[in-house]
């Protein structure tokens, strides 16, 4: 070590010196977090002065800066909201539904204090939290009974243990599928105990294919919804109807994975059918599963109904305890479904808003945005494009949107750049451009995402 090194150590504050400089940080953070931030940040200083022979800045409020910095890397969170423009309604990885006011107020209601989750108004003892939002459902569906659990995932493996563990259940092999994050039906079947038996093919499935494997240890037929993939040219497999038919015949139940669950006709947009619930229990489904924050427009959850004798029973199998929802999903869901019940959802609800949304209204968004880049020195301009709905509903089927196209040399670079800015917006990527979809973009956001792409490109040029 030289001199200057040597002065520079001995220049270095205490800890002391700098939790005494640094009242408002200790206010904030406590002094014990500061006192171990200072020390780590002194510590790098240290290294820095003995390895790097160079005029280091060694004043305190630099210093203290490095401390504040330090402490709010920390404790910044890992999860934080962003801009979906992808055009995918849905979008798992970014969350699913967004939630509608009604939902959010209500959560919002039962977080602040206490509520009557598990205790009975009437008698003022403990009641149970099962009661809640089942009402809607049945009025909904026309189901006799539901219950709620927390995801769908995991309603499928309470409804496969609690009334086919030891026995066998049918499934089609055009229909053992994966949903996605590993969720593998043969692999549910396996964990819950039951004996899968696989008929038909890939393509083609037969209700006689169903009939012959039916025997004295079956438990249930279950059918599942072609969420996120398509088997089209020489298919056939029998209807819900039928299939119920057959079940009831033989004593037998058919339960469905519904997956998305929608309450609302998609083909008003111009979309295929994605199978209504209450058709579903119409059709004779004994036991229906489906997600309360895909098509539903929910918060997360799995809401199961059907017979009420086997709700009871699925209510009553321990796994029922270990995959309940919290309150804050039940205020969510309930107010959820209290929209549809209101025939107000297509109004209320933003996954529902999205779909219903023309192209006319997309197209007006999207050209402000156009202006404001094009102003920005952007190369930007408006192309017809497609949404998707995503979330394991309608694979294949797009909706017509209007796309804002920002041409660049490295379109990954500035997709990184949006990423990063002070609220992260999602775009994506087709050859050399950086697609905005409006469709996705919340009202209340538009003009963030209007700001940000002008900060962006103004500090670019
Ligand atoms: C999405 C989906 C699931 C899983 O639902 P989660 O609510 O995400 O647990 C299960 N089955 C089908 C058919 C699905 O589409």
């Amino acid at each position: 070590m030289n001199d200057k090194q040597i002065a520079q150590l001995r220049q270095l504050p205490s800890v002391d010196r700098l939790l005494e400089a640094s009242d408002a940080l200790s206010d904030y953070y406590g002094r014990s977090m500061v006192t171990t931030a200072a020390r780590t940040v002194l510590e790098q200083l240290r290294t820095e002065i003995r390895t790097a022979n160079a005029n280091i800045d060694l004043a305190i409020p630099t210093i203290l800066a490095q401390v504040e910095a330090h402490l709010t890397e920390q404790v910044a969170p890992t999860l934080f909201p962003v801009i979906n423009a992808t055009g995918v309604i849905i979008h798992t990885n970014l969350g699913r539904a967004p939630l509608s006011q009604n939902a959010i107020h209500a959560i919002e209601q039962i977080a602040r204090g206490y509520s009557n989750l598990e205790f009975d108004m009437a008698n003022g003892k403990r009641g149970s939290r099962s009661v809640h939002a089942v009402d809607l459902v049945q009025s909904l569906t026309g189901a006799p009974a539901a219950t709620v659990v927390n995801n769908s995932a995991s309603g499928v493996l309470l409804m496969l243990s609690a009334l086919c563990a030891g026995k066998e259940v049918i499934v089609s092999r055009g229909q053992l599928v994966e949903i996605g994050g590993g969720f593998r039906m043969p692999d549910v079947m396996r964990q819950a105990g039951v004996t899968l038996v696989e008929v038909g093919t890939t393509n083609r499935t037969h209700l006689r294919d169903f009939s012959n494997a039916i025997t004295e240890n079956t438990a249930a037929i279950l059918s599942i919804h072609h969420s996120n993939y398509k088997i089209i040219g020489f298919t056939t497999e029998p209807t819900l109807s039928e299939l119920a038919q057959l079940a009831h015949a033989n004593d037998l139940p058919l339960l469905f994975d519904q997956g998305s669950g929608a309450l609302l006709d998609t083909t008003q947009f111009g979309l295929e059918q994605e199978p209504l619930v209450q058709k579903s229990v119409a059709d004779g489904c004994d036991v229906i599963v489906f997600s309360g924050d895909k098509l539903l427009g929910g918060p997360q959850a799995g809401v199961i109904c059907g017979r009420s004798d086997l709700i009871a029973t699925i209510k009553r199998h321990p796994l029922a305890r270990a995959v309940r929802p919290d309150k804050l999903a039940y205020a969510g869901l309930a107010a959820t479904f209290d929209s549809y019940v209101r025939g107000k959802a297509l109004e209320e609800i933003p996954v529902w808003q999205m779909l219903a949304q023309t192209v006319d209204e997309i197209a007006v968004v999207a050209a402000e945005w156009c202006a404001i880049l094009c102003a920005a020195g952007a190369n930007a301009s408006v192309i017809a494009g497609h949404s998707t709905v995503g979330g394991g509903s309608l694979p294949g089927q797009a909706l017509p949107t209007m796309l804002v196209a920002i041409e660049a040399e490295k379109p990954d670079l500035l997709a990184e750049r949006l990423r990063f800015a002070t609220v992260g917006i999602i775009g994506r990527i087709q050859q050399n451009n950086l697609l905005l979809d409006p469709r996705t973009v919340l009202p209340h956001q538009r003009e963030t995402v209007g700001r940000i792409l002008n900060e962006t490109f103004v500090k670019v040029a």
